[in-house]
């Protein structure tokens, strides 16, 4: 045996008996890119000098990529299966095309390695025309490829045969989608031709392909076939695929957006008016509003803001069953979209768990932050037949929440947009209010034992509303708190008070006038800077004043409570705890405290005959802790005169007089 190293002229023995073949015949060594051996007759046609000269030719010095590539797909044909093949090659010996149908198939090397055995047969009188058609075929990426009527491959062209993942693959093999291919096959049947972008199964995995097809002629054999042409449109697919997403996705979070939550809920309401369940199926709106997301913005920047936002989206889905919705809204805020028989229930089951998953803190930064979220809903059909009805009313029940005190769930009912309407109307006229200086004290008087005797004073505050009159603390106060705005309420009364203290101080009158402190306004870290301007401006002597807190206040883990009421008593003022029994009544909060004065409640003034022991014990201990009591709310003489007995000297209440404006208090006064 010769080895591929052996003079090439010789030849294989086998080989040479086909110099006595008239048509050419050659082998070709794919891996070297150089013919291997070649008789006469194909020496001519590659009109070289001699065997060892044209095996001395670099082929692959000017051979195309597509060119290469088809040669070594033959390779792996040859291999895998003893491939044999027709085609219409066109050769340039010396530049001049020289066109051959050429029959191909593999042949092994000495030394094992694939190479392929070609022989040609002149095309004879082909035209131009079809050369290039012949040539364009084999060199389009396009894949086209002919199929007997039952899917048996007929003809593939190189890039067809590259697609295929097997050479004997069946048409309908090829095919992703069963239904699609049948959508194909029966409109080629009816049709004669179809065009439609499939899901196709390829060599290199799963690709979607423009598939045309064509009922025709096999033009050897004349019977009838399928022509089909298919071009790859795989990115222009993906990027088709992420546009949609693009489309009903936040991409932030990955969460469903607002249009997509839109048709989630139409699906659902369609659901819920089908169903003929019992209890009747609901579905509802729940709109999830992060409270104070504007601080995290503003002090840890946009990038965190961000990432909180990511965090938030995966905690709320694990707080929803896995067929509700959760989507994102933009900004802060989310929206969960679920269905069930009795919804508000269920909703209400899943508040304390999204709460619990929410408020467990979040790195930003490195350090950890916590968050709570205000969430509004609306159930369908009972609070909106449409998608905006329905989000319009989550959204007015979560506003709600907010102005209750946030980190809340609250259901929209009917008439809250009413209500909204006029606490968005107060809001706005409360600080017209405050710039106006509509606020005014009235002053109850404070009175000891004896007939007309009068101590000092309570300040209470009323709104002089310019349409309404005087309107009272119970209505605005909690309003303003939630407003942020009572720490200007607060300056304005004290400033008040402290005025008509220095007034009626200069007159002559020694009074002890009281004035109460709210929660907000207590924690205030400017409270005492205030305090102590408000004093040097008005010339208020500050032991004729007298602060009332009460036992709210007071409760925490740190000392700040008690370092406020020393620094208060620091600058002067007296100290009252007011409503003494109606809250924790922490006997510790009195030996620890520096109280001068305690408020009994009027729920113990008022209280029944068998429940005065507990009245008792408190003025006891006011004894004891050297406090001096004052009783509130007292109505009767009956209530007065066991008060009495009881040890009490001081008295405020309706049976000696309401709050007064400060003209009457005066002439009060005079009397
Ligand atoms: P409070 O500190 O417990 O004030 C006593 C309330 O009891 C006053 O109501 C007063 O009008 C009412 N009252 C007085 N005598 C009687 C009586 O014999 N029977 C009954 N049933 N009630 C009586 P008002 O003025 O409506 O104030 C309500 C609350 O508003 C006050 O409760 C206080 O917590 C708050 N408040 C009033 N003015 C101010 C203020 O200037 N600043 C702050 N922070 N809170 C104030
Ligand atoms: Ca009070
Ligand atoms: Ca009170």
């Amino acid at each position: 045996m010769h080895g591929p190293e052996a003079t090439p002229g010789d030849g294989p023995a086998p080989l040479q008996a086909l110099n006595l073949v008239r048509t050419p015949v050659w082998v070709f060594d794919i891996d070297r890119r150089r013919v291997h051996w070649a008789n006469d007759a194909a020496l001519q046609v590659w009109r070289a000098e001699s065997l060892a000269e044209l095996c001395g030719r670099d082929m692959g010095a000017d051979m195309s990529p597509t060119v290469a590539t088809r040669l070594a797909q033959y390779q792996a044909d040859f291999l895998r299966h003893d491939a044999r093949f027709n085609e219409q090659w066109t050769l340039y010996p010396e530049g001049r095309p020289v066109s051959l149908h050429v029959h191909f198939c593999g042949y092994r090397l000495a030394d094992g390695r694939m190479a392929m055995l070609c022989q040609g047969e002149p095309v004879g009188t082909a035209s131009p025309e079809s050369l290039r058609s012949v040539e364009a075929l084999l060199h389009t990426p396009m894949m086209i490829a002919l199929y007997a009527p039952d899917g048996r491959p007929l003809w593939r062209n190189p890039a067809a045969r590259a697609s295929v993942r097997d050479a004997g693959e069946q048409l309908a093999e090829r095919f992703v989608d069963a239904d699609a291919w049948q959508r194909l096959a029966a409109e080629l049947a009816s049709q004669g031709h179809v065009t439609l972008t499939m899901a196709v199964n390829t060599a290199a995995g799963q690709r979607w392909h423009e598939v045309s097809a064509r009922r025709g002629l096999d033009a050897v054999t004349g019977e009838v076939a399928m022509l089909v042409s298919e071009t790859d449109v795989t990115p222009l697919k993906e990027s088709e695929a992420r546009a949609l997403y693009l489309s009903d996705h936040d991409v932030l979070t990955g969460l469903p957006n607002r249009s997509f939550a839109q048709q989630a809920f139409e699906r659902l309401a369609r659901r819920v008016l089908q169903s003929t369940a019992q209890p009747a199926l609901q579905a509802a709106v729940v709109l999830i509003d992060l409270d104070r997301f504007k601080d995290v913005n503003d002090s840890w920047g946009h990038a965190a803001g961000d990432a909180l936002l990511v965090q938030v989206a995966e905690r709320l889905r694990r707080a929803v069953r896995r067929d509700d919705i959760v989507a994102r809204f933009g900004g802060d805020e989310f929206l969960i979209l679920l269905c069930a028989p009795d919804v508000r229930s269920e909703i209400e089951r899943i508040h304390p768990r999204l709460r619990q998953l929410l408020a467990q803190p979040y790195l930003l930064g490195g350090s950890p932050a916590q968050l709570s979220a205000t969430v509004g809903a609306s159930v369908f059909p009972d609070h909106g037949q449409d998608f905006e009805t329905l989000l319009q009313h989550a959204d007015l029940a979560m506003y709600q929440g907010k102005a209750g005190g946030r980190d809340a769930l609250a259901f929209y009912q009917t008439g809250l947009s009413e209500q909204l309407r006029a606490r968005t109307q107060l809001e706005q006229e409360l600080r017209r209010a405050l710039a106006e200086r509509e606020f005014v004290l009235f002053f109850q008087p404070r009175v000891g034992p004896k007939p007309g005797q009068t101590l000092g004073a309570e300040a209470l505050v009323r709104w002089r509303h310019p349409q309404r009159g005087w309107v009272l603390p119970g209505e605005f106060i909690p309003v303003l708190e939630a407003m942020g705005q009572m720490r200007e309420l607060g300056r304005q009364v004290f400033e008040l008070a402290a005025q008509q203290q220095a007034a009626w101080h200069a007159a002559g009158w020694q009074l002890k006038l009281s004035v109460n402190l709210s929660p907000g306004e207590f924690a205030d870290p400017w409270l005492l800077q205030d305090l102590q301007d408000t004093l040097a401006r008005t010339e208020c002597p500050p032991s004729a004043l007298e602060l009332e807190i009460t036992e709210s206040m007071l409760i925490g883990e740190d000392d700040r409570p008690l370092e406020t009421l020393r620094a208060l008593r620091a600058l002067g003022l007296s100290l009252a705890l007011d409503d003494f029994g109606t809250g924790y009544s922490n006997l510790a909060y009195l030996q620890r405290f520096p109280f001068d004065t305690l408020k009994i409640d009027r729920r113990f003034v008022q209280a029944p005959e068998h429940e005065r022991g507990l009245t008792g014990a408190i003025v006891g201990l006011c004894r004891t802790l050297g406090l001096r009591p004052v009783a509130e709310g007292v109505e009767t003489v009956s209530q007065q005169a066991w008060l009495m007995e009881l040890g009490v000297r001081e008295f405020q209440g309706y049976l000696f007089a309401p709050p007064l404006p400060a003209a009457d208090f005066e002439a009060r006064l005079r009397r």
